[in-house]
């Protein structure tokens, strides 16, 4: 069933600031929106709950990318056609550009943003590997005043996360470290446009002398919200690169995951399809190593 537009109310404000103050007023009564490709979609099929929208659209305090010589920040308005087209952010993350690339098509990606992909909670969603791997930080913002804190710790289940209703994302932080880092991003799905994550991983990692001195692992369709895969980091972490190494860090990862079976796909492939990535992954490494 079809949502009915009058049963829904959208205000615009023409701040940060003043977007922050109605959160603050009413909290718990104001859903933002910013391109809309979630909630609208919801609102379309009759499944919008919100009854109070309030946009976030075109506020450049929340669209912005600065580059600088330690990060790259990302502003939380910033959609995913703008990061796909940013030469520093190409070179620096180039794992985070190829998901950008990823998102839905061209036209979705002109109005799909960083922190709408990020607060939809979807486990199959396809920037948070990356954000993941590239230790991000997220800061987010209400009129308490800002907080900072590392991606990882921001989803906490199935679409349940530590942002408060007053809160929004104002931006996500990215170290610039990874230049000499092996990088590696591959998702599973039933085509390689316009599909939704079967199974992703994400990677990124240091190869010195023929041991991991560092390894980061994350994935999206493995549990209920996107996962840094720490306890497959430490079957491998300071230990050399060999094939009895990769085995049981392939067992390690089926240990950990927790797929679910949906209409995509059984728990058990993508198990399997997971402990593969990682084993190409790996395997890559091992012949190339990670780049000087
Ligand atoms: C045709 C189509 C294809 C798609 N394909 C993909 C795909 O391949 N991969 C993928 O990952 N996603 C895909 N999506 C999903 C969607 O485009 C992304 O999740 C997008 O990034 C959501 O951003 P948005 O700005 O449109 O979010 P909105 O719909 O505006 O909001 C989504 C949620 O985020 C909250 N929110 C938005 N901005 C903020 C903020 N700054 N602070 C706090 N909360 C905020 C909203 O309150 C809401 O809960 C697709 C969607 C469509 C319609």
């Amino acid at each position: 069933m079809r949502g009915n537009a009058e049963s829904h109310e959208l205000i615009s404000a023409s701040s940060l600031s003043a977007v922050l103050a109605q959160l603050n007023s009413e909290p718990g009564t104001w859903t933002p929106i910013a391109g809309g490709t979630e909630l609208m979609v919801a609102h379309a099929a009759g499944r919008l709950s919100a009854s109070r929208l309030i946009n976030l659209w075109g506020l450049p305090e929340l669209d912005f990318i600065r580059v600088t010589d330690n990060s790259i920040a990302i502003g939380g308005g910033v959609t995913f056609g703008h990061i796909r087209n940013h030469a520093a952010t190409a070179d620096n993350f180039p794992l985070l550009s190829k998901a950008a690339s990823w998102i839905g098509s061209i036209a979705n990606q002109s109005r799909a943003t960083i922190a709408g992909n990020i607060v939809n909670g979807s486990p199959a969603a396809d920037a948070p590997p990356a954000l993941l791997v590239y230790d991000a930080e997220i800061e987010l913002i209400s009129q308490r005043g800002t907080r900072r804190l590392p991606y990882s710790e921001f989803h906490l289940s199935y679409k349940r996360s530590v942002l408060q209703p007053d809160e929004l994302v104002l931006a996500l932080h990215l170290p610039r470290r990874f230049a000499h880092h092996k990088q590696y991003l591959r998702k599973v799905g039933t085509r390689k446009a316009m599909a939704i994550t079967k199974v992703a991983l994400a990677a990124t990692a240091l190869l010195e002398n023929s041991i991991l001195s560092e390894i980061n692992l994350a994935a999206a369709s493995l549990a209920d919200r996107p996962i840094r895969l720490h306890a497959t980091e430490a079957a491998l972490l300071g230990k050399p690169l060999t094939p009895g190494t990769i085995q049981s860090a392939r067992q390690e990862l089926l240990t950990e995951v927790r797929p679910i079976d949906d209409l995509r796909s059984t728990a058990e492939y993508r198990k399997q399809v997971a402990a593969n990535l990682l084993q190409e992954f790996l395997d890559e490494l091992a012949q190339e190593g990670s780049p000087t």
